[in-house]
């Protein structure tokens, strides 16, 4: 194929250079075409390629999404298959005209963007159409609608396939694990109406890794319906499905900004979290001339006290010179170029302690430069509660304001970190874990990418079908920094 071209957007462009579509009411989801202009440029090109696919993707989602004729004609067909009944008319033989790709909610506000990216990708790639499975209220009033004309929200009171919150690796047989196993033992395969693919931690030592080879994109190609379960940036994975890679390339001829185009085109806050985020950085972030953003994660696998945990955020803010030492007991700072100059530092976590000593610091002391340093946090509930509106509401906000940071650090294996660097297009300097419970050195690395981490890659060979390194088979893909056993593009 002819070699795509490729654009950088120009500032104050508010469509992106493309990336977006202009078909969208401005005042339906205002941060659409706002975010943008609180972030800093992005300097990632975007291929011409991505572009023209989104807007074949946003007409075949258009024809097939919810609503309209073929969507009641995939519906029906897929009940009749399930539970035939004689007095059905829908039992004709002809293909389906449209495939769907639903996707069910796991695990935290990162993970979930990060597996909604990958399966959207997964979509555009296999002419399918995605849908989110809501479960109740869970994805209640944090994004907008990224399809013009349609939604991706699943109509879940008549969808016929139940329990998807249920569905597992072992007890699902339509799983394609399962599936594949059976078609093991019994030659030659009868075409099946719907199909599951499990790309969840647990899937490591079964055939659902096949999802990531030629054969089992073979098992699923025909299949009019797919649910999905992952909380993974599957995207990684995609780049080592053979017959996936050359369409890949061309999408993204740089891999390193893949999840950065995905994010900026799929995830838009609602107005009710747009209404957050600008209001709390026009209150106290807009004025400042440099922007810091920390995001502190502390998972219970990887303990550090608060005490050096804090000191290793210091220590990598004074070393990376990203913020400045203070002043051992002078009250006032000496001139200089940096004087009268404004720095807000972001600091979001869950927890309130390390925001306070930040304060505290640049409140009993002056900065080395003369910066003025004012430290802001938007909120520290304690603890994670996925299932609540609010709470995926705040985290969301607090997601998009670290992404309008001009640097910013992040936590290491954290996906809610992942997520606003990408959506930020900046390296971040990541924290890495602890070492033996104390903090590591050096306290913090520039990261290689801004690509997410896919912390649970196949591992496994295709062609021997045997265990094999993710890590080592196609040029782009290796081991990630902040957790080895995971795989990124780079
Ligand atoms: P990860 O666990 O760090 O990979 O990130 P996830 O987003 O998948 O899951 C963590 C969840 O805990 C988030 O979705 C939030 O609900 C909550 N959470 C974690 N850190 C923060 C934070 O800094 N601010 C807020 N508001 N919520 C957080």
């Amino acid at each position: 194929p002819a070699r795509p071209t490729a654009t950088v957007p120009e500032p104050g462009d508010r469509l992106l250079g493309g990336l977006l579509s202009p078909d969208f009411d401005d005042g339906s989801c205002l941060s659409r075409y706002r975010a943008a202009l609180y972030r800093r440029q992005s300097l990632h090109i975007l291929s011409s390629h991505l572009v023209s696919s989104l807007r074949r993707y946003e007409s075949l989602h258009r024809l097939c999404g919810p609503g309209t004729s073929a969507y009641a004609r995939a519906v029906a067909r897929l009940r009749e298959s399930m539970w035939p009944s004689s007095s059905s008319n829908t039992s004709d033989s002809a293909p389906s005209e449209c495939k769907y790709l639903i996707w069910s909610p796991l695990e935290g506000l990162g993970n979930r963007i990060l597996s909604i990216a990958s399966a959207f990708l997964y979509a555009l790639l296999t002419d399918r159409v995605l849908l989110l499975h809501p479960h109740g209220d869970d994805l209640g009033d944090l994004f907008c609608e990224p399809f013009p004309g349609s939604t991706w929200v699943l109509p879940e009171k008549d969808f016929p396939i139940g329990s998807i919150d249920h569905f597992n690796v072992v007890g699902t047989k339509e799983s394609l694990g399962n599936t594949l196993g059976r078609r093991g033992e019994q030659g030659a395969p009868a075409p099946v109406p719907w199909m599951y693919v499990h790309l969840m931690h647990d899937y490591k030592d079964r055939l659902d890794r096949r999802f990531f080879c030629d054969d089992g994109q073979d098992a699923l190609r025909g299949v009019p319906w797919l649910v999905l379960r992952s909380d993974n940036y599957f995207v990684p994975g995609l780049f080592l499905v053979r017959r996936l890679e050359p369409e890949l390339t061309r999408l993204f001829p740089r891999r390193d900004a893949a999840f950065h185009h995905l994010g900026r085109y799929l995830i838009h806050p609602s107005n009710a979290v747009w209404g957050m985020v600008s209001r709390y950085h026009g209150s106290y972030l807009a004025a400042a001339e440099d922007r810091v953003g920390i995001q502190v994660r502390d998972f219970y696998w990887a303990p550090i006290s608060r005490h050096d945990r804090y000191a290793q955020i210091a220590s990598c803010a004074h070393r990376e010179n990203i913020l400045p030492t203070v002043l051992a007991n002078s009250t006032a700072a000496p001139a200089s170029s940096a004087a009268g100059r404004r720095k807000a530092v972001l600091v979001v976590s869950l927890h309130g302690v390390y925001y306070e000593k930040i304060r505290d610091i640049y409140y009993e002391h002056g900065a080395a430069g003369g910066e003025a340093v004012s430290v802001f946090q938007p909120t520290h509930l304690g603890g994670q509660y996925s299932g609540e509106r609010q709470h995926n509401q705040k985290a969301l906000a607090e997601i998009v304001l670290l992404s309008f940071s001009d640097v910013v650090i992040t936590s290491a294996v954290s996906t809610f970190g992942y997520v606003s660097q990408g959506l930020a297009g900046l390296r971040p300097w990541v924290l890495m874990g602890p070492v033996g419970g104390k903090t590591p050195d050096p306290p913090c690395r520039l990261a290689a990418t801004i690509e997410p981490c896919f912390h649970t890659p196949p591992n496994y060979d295709c062609p021997a079908r045997t265990g094999g390194d993710s890590g080592r088979m196609v040029r782009h893909v290796r081991r990630c920094e902040d957790f080895p056993e995971g795989v990124q593009l780079v």
